[in-house]
């Protein structure tokens, strides 16, 4: 039996990057994994491939859409070959996956092969597809076992017409019309996709808006171009029932006013959230608890009741994003040796990589006002800039909240061209306690997308934009 100081149980970014600082900080380390890849979900059925279509997709849109606005002329038809788009997509995640190979080598981390198993606190049995098992013997463990797709109680997943994520990344045929259960991240992101792609797609929403949990301003503003772009949302809508009959998949619901709607389609995705993975741990044999929904139950320093065993990512409570899973990967690796990390979890951001992407931290206008925080707004539209014009990505704002008293900016939404990489500046701000007027002092570089937050700073200051 080998022993090691850690073994973590799953290697998606949660666990691959605690498996990384664990062995930078001197620990021997074992990185346990069920799957012939390493990457978890993330990278083999997540956010990289996901990211990869969406690339795809919008390069196919721009080019039958929008080329022909900036003076680029096709002489000849413009085809889709989904296959060889998918096969792309592929070899973007296997390039990513085998990176992580590199990575584990490089730091010197055992990684094993197998379904991971607690036999005790402190003994995990690793169970190899051809029956061979070995036993793993470490100080402590990281539970990062992630989660797997939602579904609802009456709706049978076939993984052909009725299907989740992971199927929507690899298949043969664009739909003719897609119909999503759920108007959150992944449902408008692949809806997306296959829109551009050519397919009708439907949003069938049980809540009042699309990305209900982000600020309303949001969801309004990208539901409004999904509709330009011909994208149909039901919103106040509760399915009832998805049937498949050969080729086509009918969904009922029930609208606001109680009547009942039909859609008819050839593929439905079920988008309505993950749930915590737990199955096969035998989390019983070391005596971890869970908590009523299915979560690993931890403190405030990742700890399960059992002092050694820590969990992270997906599987405990909080948002169910990948740099979440990362930060909590270091933060535990980091306790184990001894240090005092910090995690600011009001400071994660948010992002859909639609486009215009949408991308968010700290507090919505909701979430203040049910807090009975004072805040100023200063909003300012995308469609003002230089740069917006320039590359014509004209929708959007971004709208800064900042107390109405100290300044100190609260939360920071925006929707627009390259939101995901924009929000980045207003987590840095916000993690030194910046006001709105210390961004709205700092030069930001003409022309860029930037500038739009710099003049939100300045609305929120003293409602003092320059240029509208
Ligand atoms: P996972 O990545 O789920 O990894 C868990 C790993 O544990 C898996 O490899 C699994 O095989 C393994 N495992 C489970 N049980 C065992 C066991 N008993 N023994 C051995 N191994 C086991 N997040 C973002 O931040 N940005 C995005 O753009 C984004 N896009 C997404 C797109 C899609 C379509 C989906 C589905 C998710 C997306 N996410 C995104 C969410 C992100 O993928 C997750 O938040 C992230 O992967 C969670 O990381 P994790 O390490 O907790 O778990
Ligand atoms: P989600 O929570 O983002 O959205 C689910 C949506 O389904 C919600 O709007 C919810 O109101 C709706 N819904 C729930 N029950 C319903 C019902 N019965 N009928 C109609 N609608 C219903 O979940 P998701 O889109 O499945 O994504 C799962 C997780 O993966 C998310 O937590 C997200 O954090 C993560 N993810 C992140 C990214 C990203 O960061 N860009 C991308 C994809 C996935």
């Amino acid at each position: 039996m080998t022993k090691f100081d850690v073994a973590i149980i799953g290697s998606g970014p949660g666990g691959y990057v605690a498996a990384i600082r664990c062995a930078q900080l001197g620990m021997k380390t074992a990185l346990i994994e069920k799957y012939n890849t390493l990457g978890g979900t993330c990278l083999n059925v997540g956010c990289i491939p996901s990211k990869a279509l969406l690339d795809s997709s919008h390069h196919y849109e721009d080019t039958v859409k929008h080329f022909d606005d900036h003076g680029i002329e096709i002489d000849g038809s413009v085809l889709v070959n989904l296959e060889k788009m998918i096969a792309r997509k592929q070899s973007v995640v296997d390039q990513t996956t085998a990176g992580l190979d590199y990575l584990m080598k490089k730091n010197e981390i055992t990684v094993f092969q197998g379904l991971g198993s607690f036999k005790d606190q402190h003994t995990i049995t690793v169970s190899k597809a051809d029956g061979v098992q070995e036993e793993v013997q470490a100080s402590h463990v990281i539970i990062a076992t992630g989660s797997k797709p939602n579904n609802l109680p009456f709706i049978a997943l076939d993984k052909e017409r009725v299907i989740t994520s992971t199927e929507a990344l690899k298949l043969k045929e664009v739909p003719k019309h897609m119909i999503v259960v759920g108007g959150g991240v992944i449902g408008l992101e692949l809806g997306q996709v296959y829109s551009r792609l050519g397919a009708e797609v439907t949003v069938v929403e049980y809540m009042d808006r699309i990305i209900p949990t982000m600020d309303s301003g949001l969801s309004k503003e990208l539901a409004k171009v999904f509709k330009k772009s011909k994208v149909k949302i039901l919103t106040s809508h509760q399915v009832t029932a998805v049937t498949r009959d050969n080729d086509s998949v009918v969904l009922k619901a029930t609208d606001k006013s109680g009547k009942e709607v039909e859609l008819i389609g050839d593929y439905c995705l079920v988008s309505v959230g993950r749930k915590p993975y737990t199955d096969g741990l035998n989390l019983e044999a070391a005596g971890i608890e869970k908590d009523e929904r299915g979560r690993v139950s931890v403190n405030a320093h990742l700890q399960t009741n059992i002092s050694h065993i820590y969990a992270i990512g997906d599987v405990i409570q909080g948002a169910m994003l990948a740099h979440k899973a990362e930060e909590e990967g270091t933060f535990v690796a980091e306790t184990i040796a001894g240090q005092q990390p910090h995690i600011d979890y009001n400071l994660i951001p948010n992002v859909v990589y639609t486009w215009p992407e949408v991308a968010a931290v700290g507090k919505t206008e909701e979430q203040l006002k049910a807090a009975g925080v004072t805040y100023k707004t200063g909003q300012f539209p995308m469609r003002a800039l230089g740069r917006s014009r320039a590359s014509m990505d004209l929708d959007g704002f971004v709208k800064i909240l900042a107390d109405a008293t100290t300044d100190e900016v609260l939360g920071v939404h925006i929707i627009g061209a390259r939101a995901a990489d924009l929000i980045a500046e207003a987590v840095v701000a916000m993690e030194y306690r910046a006001s709105a007027e210390d961004i709205s002092r700092m030069s930001h570089a003409h022309p860029t997308f930037a500038e739009a937050i710099k003049e939100a700073a300045l609305a929120a200051t003293e409602d003092r934009a320059l240029h509208i």
